[in-house]
């Protein structure tokens, strides 16, 4: 691998994603040489620590991590560097400066900048324009920001935000995060759909029915019940998450494989997100709420919820995009917490066969085509195809063509924060997002949120369960159905 050489400063260096997601992801670069001889990384939060006590902490994150020795874990964390930090402070950033220069010239890093906000969102405004006024920014080698969701509440708010870290950034600078886009079958998705003749020509509306997206997770609201009740299953899932699932799989083939096309077709299919009315919105989304089982509290009784909350832990929804390509072809989503298993899935339902020969002869019915792309837990995907029974007669059958990769390749690829860390180190901007689409993606999500917040209906739905009754109805009503994930 090529060596990258940076100074990196994450802020909120103490907190709950550094340990569990970047240092790992830090060491595994370091384990495959993108990190070597040139790079450090500087840890910023509130608490004194001493550069000893934060690799200890280090050392402590990876404890779990495959790859490690004593050698290496040791030689790694001494790239380490603590600061303790108040986000408002402007001296602060004045030694964070001198400590990123000193560094820099110890490690030979090129002038090379990567802050990564790894804090509460109501910070990020108030680091960058301290990163500007107090001249953070390198003027040797590149200034990257690498910036963590939720991007923003609303469009209001989102919009704030981008303005604030606009003003030290410029668009080619900023790495929005949403780690969907790290996930090996997300961008498998893509060399599916670009690289098989079988698919690419029938990829529209002539042929496929209806495209279904799941998101299941099996888990209730743990620990981030504070957080969840000011956000929701749709901002915290479907703004971001599901919204980028979609451009992956509707989206115009891009020219090349190049950030600037991808987000070129990306931008074009957000465009394409149809202007709800809250009637629209009303009709075509569900929200729903777990209740207690027999081992397991319902939402309401979760420590830090509100008793008579109305915070949806389920939403399912139809999308009509607006796009030529797409007409008459819904965008079935769905994602919720507590529910049967964990899953994370896309089916891409063809149309039906519109004459079957067989039919004469009494044969059983031709089954639609899917296509599955199995994201979570299981890597890999399914085309199910019709064949014939063995048999004297002519009797149809589905029959499912499957690759899954296997658990020892899986547990051997890179995780989604080593890929994206690695693309910010390489100033590859592809697999992040760009504000067009948070931009069209939340004033989409808005319409839906004003719907609910002026009086919905939230539908119950047992712990354990694949979801509310609502969630099928939605489906029903238009002559689709789920496909069996549960
Ligand atoms: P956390 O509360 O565990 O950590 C917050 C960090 O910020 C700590 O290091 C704390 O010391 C520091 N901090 C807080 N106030 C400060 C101040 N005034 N001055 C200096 N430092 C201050 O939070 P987290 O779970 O690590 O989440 C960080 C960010 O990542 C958030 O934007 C969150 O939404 C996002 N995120 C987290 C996860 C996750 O798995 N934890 C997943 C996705 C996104």
């Amino acid at each position: 691998a090529k060596e990258q050489a940076s100074i990196i400063t994450i802020f909120g260096g103490s907190g709950d994603l550094a340990r569990r997601k970047l240092y790992p992801a830090l060491y595994q670069l370091y384990h495959r040489g993108v990190l070597a001889d040139h790079f450090a990384v500087i840890g910023t939060a509130r608490r004194p620590w001493s550069d000893e006590f934060y690799r200890d902490i280090i050392r402590e994150s990876l404890q779990d991590e495959p790859n490690t020795d004593e050698e290496t874990v040791a030689s790694f964390a001494s790239h380490f560097y603590y600061q303790s930090h108040d986000v408002t402070d402007a001296d602060h950033y004045i030694t964070l400066k001198n400590l990123s220069q000193k560094l820099d010239d110890q490690y030979e890093a090129k002038g090379n900048r990567l802050f990564y906000m790894a804090m509460a969102p109501r910070f990020f405004g108030t680091i960058a324009s301290h990163i500007r006024s107090e001249n953070l920014l390198s003027a040797k080698g590149y200034n990257r920001l690498i910036i963590e969701k939720p991007f923003g509440r609303d469009y209001d708010s989102a919009k704030e935000l981008n303005d604030s870290i606009g003003a030290a950034f410029n668009e080619d600078q900023v790495y929005r995060i949403d780690h969907y886009l790290g996930k090996e079958m997300v961008q498998g998705l893509l060399a599916l759909r670009f690289t098989n003749p079988l698919l690419t020509p029938i990829w529209n509306k002539d042929y496929i029915s209806d495209v279904q997206i799941t998101l299941a997770e099996k888990v209730g609201v743990e620990e981030r019940a504070g957080y969840y009740e000011t956000a929701g299953a749709l901002r915290d899932m479907v703004q971001n998450h599901i919204m980028q699932l979609i451009a992956y799989v509707a989206m115009q083939q891009p020219t090349t494989f190049t950030p600037e096309e991808v987000h070129k077709s990306k931008n074009k299919l957000f465009a394409h997100l149809p202007v709800l009315t809250e009637e629209d919105a009303k009709r075509n989304w569900v929200r729903g709420q777990y209740l207690a089982s027999a081992s397991q509290k319902g939402y309401r009784q979760e420590d830090n919820v509100d008793e008579n909350s109305n915070i949806e832990t389920y939403v399912a929804g139809r999308i009509d995009l607006d796009d030529p390509r797409w007409t008459g072809v819904p965008f079935f989503v769905r994602t919720g917490k507590r529910l049967a298993k964990k899953a994370t899935e896309i089916a891409i339902n063809f149309k039906p066969l519109s004459h079957n020969i067989f039919d004469a002869v009494g044969s059983k019915e031709a089954r639609v085509n899917r296509l599955t792309v199995y994201v979570e837990p299981e890597q890999g995907y399914t085309l199910t195809l019709n064949g014939k029974t063995i048999g004297a007669d002519y009797d149809l059958r589905q029959d499912p063509l499957s690759f899954r990769y296997s658990q020892d390749v899986i547990d051997a690829a890179p995780e989604a924060y080593e890929r994206l860390i690695r693309d910010a180190l390489r100033g590859d901007q592809t697999n992040f997002t760009r504000w067009p689409e948070q931009e069209a993606t939340w004033k989409y999500i808005d319409v839906v949120r004003k719907a609910w917040d002026d009086g919905a209906d939230l539908a119950m739905y047992n712990s354990g369960s694949h979801g509310p009754a609502a969630a099928d109805k939605l489906l029903e009503r238009d002559g689709y159905s789920w496909a069996e994930t549960f």
